[in-house]
């Protein structure tokens, strides 16, 4: 491609909401340009190096015998209110209604439309398993899209759906799909960290998600030095701990009634633990949570719980959502606060709760002789009892792992490190085919339900999270393998023997089926060189009159350039190109 004929507009500042590197410089670059919130579109530039994301990623699916199809983006309500999700996916999802004012749905995910159809094609064992997947457009209307491609409203995934006749069956397809995202991500240059992970409004449970380290990644995870022990904060359990008195040791049973104190102008947790002279860990910390869609009965009150803690511990909120099996957890409004605990905000707690079911953290069971709010202003209650003062609907692990707590396999000390989720596997069951009702022949002519597991990568927060990896001052470090161009010829002047050099060098290099950008644009060389570093190309040849017959050859991470003959230049190039794919690829 002749640069005078494809579209290069770089940049020399990005816009200000660009913050992090990834955005800034695919702007800066040209690769993308906003139409919108979220709405980013790929420049012809943008798009090669996006194109190869998606080709590897394909190649790879297609290598564990993974099937590619073309379902449509816009997809019948209809069958999201069979699945169920059509009320319990929330805000995110676009439901458009067409002319004649039925509902219709743009994909934020697929699991029903490749269930409606192989709910249409399965008929027999003898079809099973398979995995069928696209590449195909998403739209989610998320609250705050940011980080540029990163988190979007409009982008690509791909989405694999896989269909087994059993657990054994299933676990093999899974694994396939795991080694085709290692493989995937190695090629590009990635180097990813899997992590368990929590199965969100999907369903499900054995979950893995691949995520990238990244400063400004939008999630936790909570690592084990010791083991191989890694999760999303979001799912993360550590070893239980005994509640602690003040004196450092377990805390001991009374025999003492609970009694109410006057706790005047008491607001804070630290106020309190001072005021009684104990520690936090002495106090039961009790949050009203509206609760919506749960998929189990919280009796009483039917949207509300009150949640149990330890004194110096955090309720995690995933971690409550999945056990509720709700489509979203929330801290109460403070109207309904007062309203279930008859009381100002800060006074809630579990002991002759009526208004709302009472869920522990387990931590509370370990606790003895604690402090807890007294439904009443200015009033705590002391000498409580857990199980002895009151009943929780459900004891469960809903406490936000952080750095520092024990590994519940080895006994190591976690540590905690940001990161950004590319891919994502997960063990459906039977969730889908058995609410749309997808039924096959077995062996024995009986009627069976296939089970299924889904898998999804981001092909645009790959494509940024490569670059977040890959750039240094000057612009992207493309990996070779997905490179917009794999060489960029650049002349001093695109005139006389200069011109004639660089024509015969592009000319050989795309004979040899190499990727070449010719920057035959009238620009000084100062502008060509910063172009080209900052698009990142990997290797670059530069044409000058001053060095004929040589040419000056320079990779991009490379801080000197090497002098050869203009007449080797094409077989060189090939075998750079060459040698850096194998490496990605061994
Ligand atoms: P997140 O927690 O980041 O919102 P998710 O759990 O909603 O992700 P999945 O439903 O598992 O994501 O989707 C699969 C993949 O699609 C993710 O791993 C991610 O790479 C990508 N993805 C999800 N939402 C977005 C988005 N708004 N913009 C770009 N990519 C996205
Ligand atoms: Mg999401």
């Amino acid at each position: 491609m002749k640069a005078s004929q494809t579209i290069i507009s770089t940049l020399r500042d990005a816009p200000n909401d660009a913050v992090i590197a990834s955005h800034q410089l695919m702007m800066r670059a040209g690769l993308i340009r906003k139409l919108g919130n979220g709405l980013y579109s790929y420049m012809p530039i943008g798009l090669r190096a996006f194109r190869k994301v998606e080709n590897i990623i394909r190649q790879e699916l297609d290598n564990v015998g993974m099937l590619e199809m073309k379902p449509t983006v816009i997809q019948p309500g209809e069958i999201w209110k069979e699945s169920g999700r059509w009320d319990k996916m929330g805000a995110e999802m676009l439901k458009p209604q067409n002319r004649g004012g039925q509902d219709m749905v743009v994909s934020p995910t697929a699991e029903e439309a490749f269930t409606a159809l192989v709910r249409d094609s399965l008929t027999s064992y003898k079809q099973l398993p398979f995995t069928l997947y696209q590449i195909n457009t998403k739209y989610r209307d998320e609250i705050r899209p940011r980080y540029g491609v990163m988190r979007g409203r409009e982008f690509t995934m791909m989405d694999a759906y896989s269909f087994d006749r059993d657990q054994a069956s299933l676990d093999e397809s899974y694994e396939k799909a795991a080694v085709a995202y290692r493989a995937a991500f190695k090629r590009m240059g990635l180097s990813t960290i899997s992590v368990k992970a929590d199965t969100g409004a999907m369903g499900g449970s054995g979950s893995e998600e691949f995520m990238v380290e990244s400063e400004v990644g939008d999630d936790t995870l909570i690592l084990c030095p010791g083991c191989k022990y890694a999760a999303n904060v979001e799912k993360a359990s550590c070893k239980p701990d005994v509640a602690l008195g003040a004196d450092g040791k377990p805390q001991v049973a009374t025999d003492k009634a609970v009694e109410e104190i006057p706790t005047p102008d008491v607001k804070t947790i630290e106020q309190l633990t001072e005021f009684l002279k104990t520690t936090p860990q002495a106090f039961i910390k009790t949050l009203i949570y509206r609760v919506e869609n749960a998929g189990v009965d919280l009796g009483k009150e039917k949207k509300f719980v009150a949640v149990c803690i330890r004194g110096d511990l955090d309720v995690n909120e995933a971690k409550l959502c999945a056990l509720l099996k709700a489509s979203e957890v929330e801290l109460a409004e403070e109207a309904d606060v007062i309203r279930i605990t008859d009381a100002p905000v800060g006074f809630a707690g579990p002991v002759k709760m009526t208004k709302a079911s009472v869920i522990c953290d387990n931590s509370v069971m370990t606790m003895h002789d604690a402090v807890t709010g007294g439904l009443k202003k200015d009033i705590h209650f002391i000498h409580v009892e857990p199980g002895r003062d009151f009943t929780p609907l459900m004891t469960a692990d809903v406490r936000t792992v952080q750095p520092g707590d024990i590994c519940p396999e080895c006994g190591g000390t976690f540590y905690s490190k940001k990161g950004n989720e590319l891919g994502h596997i997960f063990k459906l069951g039977d969730k889908y085919t058995k609410s749309m009702n997808v039924t096959y022949l077995d062996e024995n002519g009986k009627l069976s339900t296939p089970i299924m597991g889904c898998y999804g990568i981001g092909v645009d927060r790959t494509l940024a999270s490569i670059i977040e990896g890959h750039h240094d001052d000057n612009g992207i470090c493309w990996p070779m393998s997905v490179a917009p161009y794999q060489i960029a010829v650049v002349p001093v002047k695109y005139d006389g023997v200069m011109k004639e050099t660089a024509d015969k060098l592009y000319d050989e290099l795309t004979k040899l089926g190499l990727e070449v950008l010719l920057d035959d644009r009238n620009e000084r060389p100062g502008v060509k060189f910063k172009d080209m570093d900052l698009l990142g190309i990997p290797l670059r040849i530069v044409v000058g009159e001053k060095n004929l017959p040589n040419v000056e050859m320079k990779l991009r991470t490379a801080s000197d350039a090497e002098l050869v003959p203009a007449t080797d230049a094409a077989e060189r190039a090939a075998a750079i190109v060459q040698k850096a794919l194998a490496e990605l690829n061994a």
